[in-house]
């Protein structure tokens, strides 16, 4: 079995397993794959980008949100449901909490986390709480400006 790390046209990421590289490239070319998030079946390969943390066999580890700035979810991840499952109770439940605490105490941004995180600190917008998603790049080029954020696996509510 191989794990690939999947795009569709509109630039949705998924992981999908294969039996391997010729069963990939045939289920592609008759466009049998399709995106979890909207359905395309234009499909490409995307390089496999490592999961941020160091973690091995577990899921990326919490960083604590640093003092001025946003916990920062990582963005919505259609393995995260199954991800979640597999999660011990205890863990899940830290997990449910940490993220009920960000909705109550932040100001929500949605995907504007990068835009918004980066007028915070270059002061043009008041200094508050915000969490959101951003991509894998967008967090690196805040990290090189020194911008100071968390992120947190956001798992589903419910089981
Ligand atoms: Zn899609």
């Amino acid at each position: 079995m191989i794990l690939y790390r999947l795009r569709c046209a509109k630039g949705h990421e998924f992981d999908s397993w294969f039996k391997d590289g010729k069963t990939y490239e045939r289920q592609e070319k008759r466009s049998l794959i399709g995106c979890p998030v909207c359905g395309s079946a234009k499909i490409t390969r995307a390089p496999m980008a490592p999961r941020i943390g160091k973690g091995g066999k577990t899921p990326a580890p919490i960083e604590a949100p640093a003092e001025t700035t946003a916990p920062q979810p990582a963005a919505p991840d259609p393995q995260m449901a199954a991800l979640a499952q597999a999660l011990p109770k205890e863990m899940r439940e830290t997990l449910l909490k940490l993220r009920e605490q960000v909705e109550k105490n932040l100001e929500p941004v949605g995907e504007k986390f990068a835009e918004e995180a980066r007028k915070i600190h270059y002061g043009e917008s008041d200094k508050r709480g915000i969490y959101g998603q951003t991509t894998d790049e967008e967090a690196e080029a805040l990290a090189e400006e020194g911008i100071e954020f968390g992120r947190l696996p956001w798992i589903p509510r419910g089981n």
